[in-house]
């Protein structure tokens, strides 16, 4: 799978190390950013999975950036844990409704901060943190790997693998050929939009392979879903 992405905001240049050594222990990719503006500018030139954000920021405020990444559908899906120097303090920042999906106090533990972003992960990227999701008859092991229709067991190339984790994780939701390309290529890559297509092909031809209906749905001028 794509490596499940997290951005740490947060102005505190030691604090920083101290999480993103630990996260990158885990096998995440990191970004970073010291201040609120740099917060929101990366988030729209590389979209993370999960949000670490300190609540006291120059410039702008962690609050206003979670209130903009909450506000916006394209940002919408990131889950956000808000960090904040004192517990009182944290009952003021739940009280403003931000739309935060987690709040932990400072000072925190870093094992404890560690598990509320796998919580967060079990949530938006949960093939990404070794759970099985299923479709239907369709299931999708993240942790070995193994994909089954009905029982029999489908052998997928890696891209097709990642797109079939990336479409299962939200059945329903319709993804452009651009947002495809950035959840299963990664942004560093370049591919054109036609590559989709014929990956989505692929799929398409392994999972219909054994009989049963076509799960995949093309949506015209928008893009795909899997149901
Ligand atoms: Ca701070």
């Amino acid at each position: 799978m794509a490596q499940p992405h997290i951005l740490i905001v947060e102005d505190e240049a030691a604090q920083r190390e101290v999480l993103r050594y630990n996260l990158e222990s885990e096998s995440f990719r990191v970004s970073m950013a010291e201040d609120g503006e740099r917060a929101l500018d990366s988030i729209a030139e590389d979209r993370p999975d999960v949000i670490v954000l300190d609540w006291m920021l120059p410039h702008v405020s962690g609050i206003e950036v979670c209130r903009q990444v909450k506000a916006r559908s394209a940002t919408r899906d990131i889950a956000v844990i808000m960090l904040s120097a004192r517990s009182e303090d944290m009952d003021k920042v739940r009280g403003l409704e931000t739309g935060a999906d987690d709040y932990v106090a400072k000072p925190y533990s870093v094992n404890e901060l560690m598990a509320r972003v796998r919580a967060q992960l079990r949530r938006v990227r949960p093939t990404t943190v070794g759970q099985v999701l299923t479709f239907d008859d369709i299931s999708l092991d993240g942790e070995t790997h193994r994909v089954t229709r009905s029982g029999k067991t489908l052998k997928l190339g890696p891209t097709e693998f990642r797109l079939l984790a990336t479409l299962m994780e939200k059945p329903g939701r319709v993804y452009s050929r651009d947002q495809l390309l950035d959840l299963v290529w990664g942004r560093d890559i370049y591919v054109d939009t036609r590559t989709v297509d014929v990956h989505v092909g692929r799929l398409r031809k392994v999972l219909t392979a054994h009989g049963g209906p076509d799960p995949l749905r093309t949506v015209r001028g928008a893009g795909y879903a899997l149901g």
